[in-house]
């Protein structure tokens, strides 16, 4: 079974992360008779049939040959976030998005997040945002980037080029080679810059389909998960329930967990705690919320790639960051103590393993 890649949004403050993220939602719940948008914890799918339809109107998108089934944003978008999903060798996140703003170009955190992308050797594409504040911009009210930029004079274009050309600079002063992504030939060897406007949603159907296309392409085999499997995911937070007590919120990026399935996660005293699944919880659809006393349905299994809560004893101190895994064996310990062995080693407070 294929599954949806992780995808997370980085970027320096303001240059607008959390408006993309609004934009890319709302543009999907606006497609939603081919099936809006999918809200899980912590993160929210587009799937595959809304990704067609916004690109629908674009050429050269080659739908046939794709076989992933949507893209899974995560909802919080930052360093901190792809940091604290790990997972064996890297980051949960399988595929960043590099917001940055054109009329400030690179910035601090934009650096550092460049840095933690290929630390944890996560491929990226770089939105270039705020396209709709180059003086003389006419707003296309397209999603697509091709539409608008023949909407825009020679005046517009010459300093959109300029902009994007600066920041190809800059990924070359640091290393990457980069190119507008109309003009990327080799997507394995060069960063694609992708001009957008979160305010306005233009440009958001080539991000759409870029992030589609790379995933397709080159990530196909990592997709590629027993869909029964043993479930591994990553503890995005811990929360207090007023019904369930401690409650964690999970990114699952493998296999399969049921109520009833053992778990083993780590704890911030830096333990290895087992427990056993007592539910699993994903928002309700904001239609059926309307008339329902409850947010959320209870299931009975959840699969990958998902963001799902988890509710069950012993989770008072388990520890956002840490791995969680299905216990099938004797074997999560080792593998337990080995991931958050790195976890700790990272983290400030050195804290050792019992
Ligand atoms: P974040 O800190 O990276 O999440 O940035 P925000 O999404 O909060 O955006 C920072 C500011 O920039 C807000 O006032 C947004 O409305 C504005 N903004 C974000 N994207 C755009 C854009 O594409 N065009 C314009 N004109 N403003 C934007």
């Amino acid at each position: 079974m294929i599954r949806q890649p992780i995808i997370c949004v980085m970027g320096h403050v303001d240059h607008g992360k959390t408006t993309l993220l609004d934009k890319i939602r709302s543009t999907a719940i606006v497609a939603k008779e081919a099936g809006g948008i999918t809200q899980h914890i912590g993160a929210s799918e587009v799937p595959i049939e809304v990704i067609k339809k916004i690109c629908s109107e674009m050429q050269n998108f080659s739908a046939e040959s794709i076989k992933i089934p949507g893209l899974l944003f995560i909802d919080t978008p930052g360093h901190e976030a792809f940091t604290n999903l790990r997972r064996r060798g890297g980051s949960v996140a399988d595929l960043a998005i590099l917001v940055v703003d054109i009329t400030k170009g690179f910035e601090p955190q934009t650096v550092e997040a460049i840095r933690i992308l290929r630390e944890y050797k996560t491929p990226f594409i770089v939105a270039a945002n705020k396209i709709d504040m180059i003086t003389g911009w006419i707003n296309s009210k397209s999603k697509s980037l091709q539409t608008a930029m023949k909407q825009q004079n020679s005046q517009v274009i010459e300093t959109l080029n300029k902009r994007v050309y600066e920041i190809v600079g800059k990924l070359g002063e640091l290393g990457f080679s980069s190119d507008l992504y109309s003009n990327v030939t080799d997507f394995r060897q060069e960063i694609s810059i992708v001009p957008v406007s979160a305010k306005t949603g233009e440009g958001v159907a080539e991000l759409l389909m870029l992030a589609t296309g790379l995933s397709q392409r080159f990530l196909e085999m990592k997709l590629n998960i027993e869909a029964n499997g043993r479930g591994r995911g990553s503890i995005l937070e811990k929360k207090e329930d007023r019904g369930l007590g401690f409650v964690i919120d999970v990114i699952l990026y493998e296999g399969t967990l049921h109520v009833n399935d053992t778990i083993a996660f780590a704890t911030s005293e830096g333990k290895v705690e087992t427990t056993k699944i007592k539910a699993l919880l994903k928002p309700k659809p904001l239609s059926e919320i309307r008339d329902s006393n409850s947010k959320f349905n209870y299931l009975d299994k959840v699969s990958a790639a998902s963001g799902v809560r988890i509710g069950a004893n012993n989770l008072d101190y388990a520890m956002p960051g840490s791995p969680v895994i299905q216990v099938v064996d004797d074997s999560y310990a080792k593998e337990i103590s080995s991931e958050i062995g790195s976890v700790f080693a990272t983290s400030k407070v050195g804290v050792i393993l019992k």
